[in-house]
Parts: C-alpha cells; structure tokens; sequence
C-alpha cells in the first residue's frame, strides 16, 4: 500500500500534471467514451486506452454487469449510465469483459456463493441469459479456458443488450447517435478483440 499511497500523493507533481493542466479539468468533463468493465484490478481502462484524467467515463463493477433498467431500485449503474448519455453526451460506450474473470468463473463452475450472498445476488441478474452457455458443449469442457472465454464473451454481447434497453441509449440509437462497442481483454497477452457485427470477438 506504501508505493501506491506515495504516488498518490507525489500525482500532482508528475510530467504533464502541471498546474494549468489540472486546473483545466476543473472546467467541466467531456469525456469520448463510456467504458464498462470488470472491477478486476488486472483490467485497467485508462491504461488500455492510454486515456488521460477526462477522457474515459468509467463503470466498474464484478463482471462488467449492466442491470435491467426501470427495476425502481437504487442503482449506482442506472445512475451512472444516465449521466454518460443525458449530462456528459458521450456517444460511443464499451462494454469490457476479459479472459479469468472470477465473477463469469464463478457461473462457469457452478460456484457455492452461500457464503458471498452480495456476489449471488449480483450474478442472479446475468444467470438466465447466460444459461444456454452454462451448459458444456463439444470443445468447451468444464475448466477449460476456453469455456470461461465463451461466457464471458456471451456476458459482453448481453451486457450490451440490456444498454440498449436503457431509455436514453434506445432513443440515441433510434437516431443513429450512439455507438456500442464489445471489448473481450485478454490479461495474459493484453490483446484486445473486438465484437464485430457477426457476433464474433476479434483482434482488428
Ligand atoms: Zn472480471
């Protein structure tokens, strides 16, 4: 904790954090994307985009996991998206899944959550959308790394619809304004595939 904690404090006198700079952030946001991903400390927005302090408007959470809008709940994900879409105007929103991701890890294998019952609760919104994949199917043994890939990838394409249902994201796509985008992150190469129209993730 001790070098995190020094660089934290040592931030505001780094290269290109000079005064003028950081003041100018004071001004207001506005940020080109919306990047929803998994709080796993191994994916790292900012990084993986080279983004600066205002350029990326980030969503965190286990299994980068968009709750059905309208469920009348507090919903610190509703809140958030509506901000993006209807404050800050952001038009492009990403959806980031990644390779061993222990939420989509505990679904693929069954997990017993009685003893996490935040982490159950919070997987129970994803679960019957994610069924069919659940299930073990030729080439994607249970355990296999490649079985985790397809949920997660799955998860993402999901994850995306349930954006789409959100009132604002519905009435910005009806008017050809927003743009979303599937990102599945590979932690081991830090290789990037992209959802294309076909339904597949590739490097592009
Ligand atoms: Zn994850």
């Amino acid at each position: 904790m001790q070098a995190l904690l020094d660089h934290a404090r040592s931030f505001h006198r780094n290269p290109g954090r000079d005064a003028d700079t950081l003041r100018a952030l004071a001004a207001g946001q506005s940020p080109e994307a919306m990047v929803i991903s998994c709080s796993d400390s191994r994916v790292v927005p900012a990084l993986i985009t080279g983004a600066g302090p205002g350029e990326v408007f980030e969503l965190r959470n286990a299994g980068n996991i968009v709750p059905p809008p309208g469920s009348g709940a507090p919903s610190g994900e509703a809140a958030t998206i509506e901000y993006a879409l209807q404050v800050l105007g952001v038009r492009d929103v990403v959806v980031c899944g990644h390779s061993h991701c222990g939420a989509m890890d505990a679904l693929a294998s069954g997990s017993d959550l009685s003893g996490l019952p935040g982490v159950e609760a919070w997987l129970s919104l994803v679960r019957p959308a994610l069924t069919p994949y659940l299930t073990p199917c030729v080439g994607t043994r249970p355990g296999t790394e490649a079985r985790l890939e397809r949920i997660v990838q799955r998860n993402i394409v999901h994850q995306l619809a349930v954006l789409g249902s959100y009132p604002a994201a519905r009435r910005l796509m009806n008017a050809g304004e927003l743009r979303l985008h599937g990102w599945y992150y590979r932690v081991e190469t830090g290789a990037l595939l992209e959802l294309g129209d076909d339904g597949t993730f590739e490097a592009r």
